[in-house]
């Protein structure tokens, strides 16, 4: 595996790469790797010649600076794992490589995607997501993308910014990878409580179930009302939100039969542990 950790050697090198007709797909992460990590990178080491993973722990996407300096690290155990995926490209650069003075990056109009769930409760978060993830495409420009569905709205607003960028990058979205218990993989899982970490996939449990309340014929509102109650009667958690939206604007639907694409997203606090989970319920 080969490790770049400045801007200019790795573009020269991927230029020179692509300049031969060889396609790149790119994976970026902040590290802590794990095997939601690992399925992204194995399909873009499948459907490419060259896969390049990133490891930055972006400081602008922390809305909350005591999550950014517990946020894990695992700098050794991640290359391991890199090594042991036949990653071709690490990439891991510093702040001020990815920020250098004076950088200039485009404002995007991503309309109310950016305003609901995480972008209302997380306020700063995406303008940096949007901000890391144009800058490291910028850098990279492979030809596919690799995200996880595990981060609902991000990949939608990145889908957004590639089309107003008229990007020639595609993004492939890839299934959510979770315990056998059913919790979805996260870096931040390692710091859960002994007993949150028991309780945590009640999460998806629930929201597994809500296809099955639906068609016992719960309205939209009380369906997320329930899910909430039950989430609520867990020690230690308390859920931030729990909304069925439609899967394209991320805006609230009154109805199943409103939308052809649904999805239930939810954010729930375990202790100071902020978790997130969804389900598509529906796609035609
Ligand atoms: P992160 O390191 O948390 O920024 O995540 C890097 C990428 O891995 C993002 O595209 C995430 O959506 C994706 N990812 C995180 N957890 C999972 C998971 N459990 N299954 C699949 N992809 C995931």
């Amino acid at each position: 595996m080969l490790l770049f950790k400045e801007v200019k050697s790795i573009k020269r090198y991927l230029k020179s790469e692509q300049a031969k007709g060889l396609k790149v797909g790119y994976v970026p992460t902040m590290g802590a790797l794990h095997e939601g990590h690992a399925s992204l990178i194995k399909r873009a080491k499948a459907e490419n010649d060259i896969c390049v993973c990133s490891i930055f722990v972006n400081p602008t996407q922390f809305n909350d600076p005591k999550d950014l300096e517990k946020y894990p690290r695992t700098e050794g155990q991640d290359i391991e794992i890199l090594v042991g995926l036949d990653n071709d490209v690490l990439f891991y650069p510093t702040v001020s490589a990815v920020y250098p003075k004076g950088l200039h990056i485009p404002m995007f109009d991503f309309g109310q995607v950016d305003k609901v769930m995480e972008g209302h409760f997380r306020p700063g978060h995406f303008d940096g997501v949007v901000e890391v993830v144009y800058r490291l495409l910028d850098i990279v420009e492979p030809d596919n993308l690799y995200m996880g569905q595990k981060d609902f709205q991000q990949f939608t607003l990145i889908q957004h910014m590639l089309n107003q960028l008229a990007s020639k990058t595609q993004l492939v979205v890839c299934p959510i990878i979770r315990e056998e218990d059913g919790l979805a993989l996260s870096s931040r899982n390692v710091r859960l409580t002994e007993e949150n970490r028991k309780n945590a996939p009640i999460i998806s449990k629930i929201l597994h179930q809500l296809n099955d309340w639906l068609e016992e014929g719960m309205t939209i509102k009380q369906v997320e009302q329930k899910a909430i109650d039950q989430l609520s009667k867990i020690p230690d958690f308390k859920p931030e939100y729990l909304e069925i939206v439609d899967g394209y604007s991320l805006q609230a639907i009154e109805k199943m039969s409103d939308s052809d694409y649904v999805v239930v997203c939810a954010a729930v606090w375990t202790g100071d542990i902020r978790l997130i989970d969804n389900v598509i319920l529906k796609k035609s």
